[in-house]
């Protein structure tokens, strides 16, 4: 770094220091004044982000068979002549060596911060999504809607923790997760990136993750922490087709009821950046939307870190959306509109010439642009880029560690969900003789789902060799002899994650003869985004076949749905002995679900959404009165309705009975300052030790605005030993129940409200109205 920076950056973080403590905002002086030395082009040349496959060679993407590498020349163009700021992604959609990464990002970073004028390093960002994904040796855990299963933002932010780890050992500080979308609609193909459909599950787990990512007090130049990104802001999830990136409709009170709560909580908590949401909310493309990202996420919300774009989205705003002539056109719409970096993520020279040309033009201010070039470099210098742009790898022993391998199997074993357990046929008792069959059950791509070792999971095979799928930790734990294999269906590795090969259900059948119980691994195969698109929700013919086969067999058969949506199995789930839903666990996952099934482990893990029975009905657990309408007209005709979950939110056995008793509250009129305090006994009372998941739901009575028939507002998961019997106490203010008026305002309306745990349940009253900001 030139002298004259160091002493600059080192008056900023003596004067920030002290404005911390005293909660003023003033602006950093050291980037002030690298901005003052900036020409234009290096100020838009910051606001440019590129795909490493911009800048590489080799490998058999150019017909060369060489090793995939930097094109220097390419590389100086991109930093160099045109100031480029940030690279994202992994080469050639493929898993790297911790060793290439160290390598790479020592090659940018001795060019950026030699070569350029300014000395300004590079911010390079990666889709860390349930581990360092992209690097080869990393540890992988289960995937946002199993962490989410596993109710525990403890151990949500001890896993992110050891992602960020990783993910800067590997030299990345910047980490685009976690998805704060709602897992609301089933259909949507990254609905096994969300943490489900509850907007304060979401909300909790979130800030737990940017804990994990940024650490407890955000200081992220701590070489073992990551900047967050949330994604997708907002509505991203919630497509009206289902379809990936296609439009959402919504009312603005239920985005600010649902869809803000994750995002606002996860901004106060110091989240350092933000991507947008790639399609379009209420007809306006949100990557054009001013009132969208500088009106609502900026100004409301208070953000004050860098925004991104998601892949290609300036471009989409002229080759999909077709709300702009041309690239300029949509460059100009999109940095008025509120973005900070563009991740374009090609032709970054023709964008440089736009915007260069639209601030000399006045069609974009200078003042704009300052004030993206502002957050970026803020967001360099948090992360301590300046001082050290490139990683010791010396400072991370623990990197692919056997600790951190641990954590992972265990986060597994917590995601994994018993839905039902007829006769308490589990646990199996070790000598049992098993067929394992099922497509998923010999699978470790399966097990990971998509953003695993490649975008859509598919090379996961290449690097999983010492991890075992669900077959080889039944032989592991079962033993060869009482462990029977065959697949009956397969999927086809090298087509649509859909399609599916090698039917032979007839050879399942007959190893059916000599076994006592079935173990039947269904689901999907990997995906993610797009390609991840589903016509039909119910799982595919050939495994329900396979399972209506199985069945017919007469022998008890535990179904494995390993799956990252709810795909339906209503035509044969009741002929099923047991059902567990493993979510995409990871590379333990096969473990885990042995340790589950063979009883050393007693299952904690609760469904994080509404699994579904009907395709038509895809209704969640939060719903307006109107949905499950009970009350039969009075007279000839009947106006009643019903929701027909296959299984509830929430749900979830164990091996335990645990029972609830002595639910009370505080007081049954509530005034304005009052707090709600719940308390419940739950008691172990006949099992082994046991992790419960204690829910709080509240539903407001009567309101104004038709009120949602019950919504989460409190949990936690309590270890209760055999035979123990512990007091849960929440507390809950006033504002933990409110909701979202007609009027888009945040309320309590005075009148009676339900709380309900367990299967009891109390009305308390409240009696003000209260209006929050
Ligand atoms: C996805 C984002 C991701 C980005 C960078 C996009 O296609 O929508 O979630 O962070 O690619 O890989």
């Amino acid at each position: 770094m030139k002298t004259k920076n160091v002493i600059l950056l080192l008056v900023s973080m003596v004067l920030l220091f002290s404005c911390k403590r005293e909660e003023k905002i003033i602006r950093d002086p050291f980037i002030e004044s690298l901005i003052s030395q900036m020409t234009v082009e290096e100020k838009v040349g910051q606001m440019m982000q590129v795909t490493l496959d911009a800048l590489t060679k080799g490998e058999d993407r150019y017909t060369s068979f060489e090793p995939v590498e930097l094109d220097e020349n390419i590389l100086r163009d991109f930093l160099v002549k045109h100031g480029g700021g940030s690279i994202l992604n992994t080469a050639n959609n493929k898993a790297r060596s911790r060793e290439f990464w160290l390598n790479l990002i020592n090659t940018i970073q001795t060019v950026a911060v030699n070569e350029t004028r300014l000395g300004i390093p590079v911010i390079y960002g990666i889709d860390a999504i349930h581990g360092a994904t992209y690097v080869a040796e990393a540890t992988m855990f289960p995937q946002q809607i199993g962490m989410a299963a596993t109710f525990n933002p403890t151990l949500m932010e001890e896993v992110s923790a050891i992602a960020a780890y990783e993910t800067r050992a590997s030299g990345k500080p910047w980490n685009f997760s976690p998805v704060l979308d709602l897992g609301s609609d089933p259909r949507w193909p990254r609905f096994w990136e969300t943490f489900g459909e509850d907007p304060y599950l979401t909300t909790v787990m979130g800030v737990a993750m940017v804990r994990g990512y940024q650490g407890p007090n955000n200081d992220v130049t701590d070489p073992t922490r990551v900047a967050a990104c949330l994604k997708h802001f907002y509505a991203y999830s919630i497509p009206f087709s289902g379809k990936d990136r296609t439009p959402a409709h919504l009312a603005e009170q239920e985005l600010r009821d649902k869809h803000l709560p994750p995002f606002q909580a996860a901004i106060d908590a110091g989240a350092l950046s933000v991507m947008l949401n790639s399609g379009i909310v209420n007809n306006i493309s949100v990557h054009a939307s001013k009132e969208i990202i500088t009106d609502l996420l900026k100004t409301e919300l208070g953000f004050r870190g860098l925004v991104v774009t998601d892949w290609l989205d300036i471009q989409n705003l002229y080759l999909r959306d077709r709300i702009a002539r041309d690239f300029k056109e949509a460059i100009k719409i999109s940095i008025n509109a509120g973005v900070d970096m563009a991740m374009l993520p090609y032709r970054y020279q023709e964008f440089h010439k736009a915007l260069v040309e639209l601030v000399n033009e006045g069609k974009v201010s200078i003042d704009r642009i300052d004030d993206a070039v502002y957050r970026i470099l803020s967001l360099k210098k948090a992360l301590g880029l300046f001082e050290n742009p490139t990683v010791n790898p010396e400072n991370y022993p623990l990197f692919a560690s056997e600790e951190f391998a641990r954590k992972s199997h265990e986060a597994a074993a917590q995601s994994i969900t018993l839905l039902s357990n007829k006769d308490n046929i589990l646990p199996l008792n070790k000598n049992t003789r098993i067929l394992v069959t099922g497509p998923n059950a010999n699978s470790m791509r399966a097990l990971n789902g998509g953003w695993s070792y490649s975008w859509q999971g598919e090379k996961t095979e290449m690097f999983t060799e010492r991890f075992n799928t669900i077959l080889e930790a039944f032989i592991k734990t079962g033993g060869m002899e009482n462990i029977i294999f065959e697949p009956g269906v397969q999927y086809k590795e090298d087509g649509a994650y859909w399609e599916e090969e090698n039917i032979n259900i007839e050879a399942a059948v007959r190893k059916a003869r000599n076994v006592d119980v079935i173990l039947l691994a269904l689901g999907e195969n990997s995906y993610t985004e797009k390609p991840g698109d589903l016509t039909d929700l119910t799982i595919s013919p050939n495994q329900e076949k396979l399972a209506l086969a199985m069945a017919a067999t007469g022998k008890p058969v535990i179904l494995v749905i390993n799956a990252g949506r709810p795909r339906l199995i209503t035509s044969f789930a009741g002929k099923m002995s047991a059902i567990l839903k493993v979510y995409l666990p990871g590379n333990f996952g096969g473990d885990a679900l042995a340790d589950i099934v063979y009883g050393n482990v007693n299952p904690s893990g609760r469904l994080p959404f509404t699994y579904p029975r009907y395709p038509n009905s895809l209704v969640t657990y939060i719903h307006k009165p109107s949905e499950a309408n009970l009350l039969a007209a009075a007279g000839v005709y009947d106006y009643s309705g019903s929701v027909n979950a296959l299984f509830n939110f929430g749900h979830g056995l164990s091996y335990s009975t645990v029972e609830y008793s002595n639910l009370s509250i505080n007081k049954t009129n509530l005034t304005r300052n009052d707090s709600l305090i719940v308390r419940i006994n739950v008691s172990n009372i006949s099992g082994p030790a046991v992790e419960e998941v204690v829910k709080v739901f509240v539903s407001d009575l009567i309101a104004s605005t038709t009120p949602d028939v019950k919504r989460l507002r409190a949990f936690e998961k309590v270890k209760l030993q055999p035979g123990e019997q512990k007091i849960v106490e929440f507390t809950l203010s006033l504002r933990d129940f409110s909701f979202i008026n007609y009027q888009h305002k945040r309320v309590v309306e005075a009148g009676e409200f339900r709380v309900a745990v367990g299967n009891h349940n109390i009305v308390f009253n409240v009696e003000d109205d209260i209006l929050f900001n």
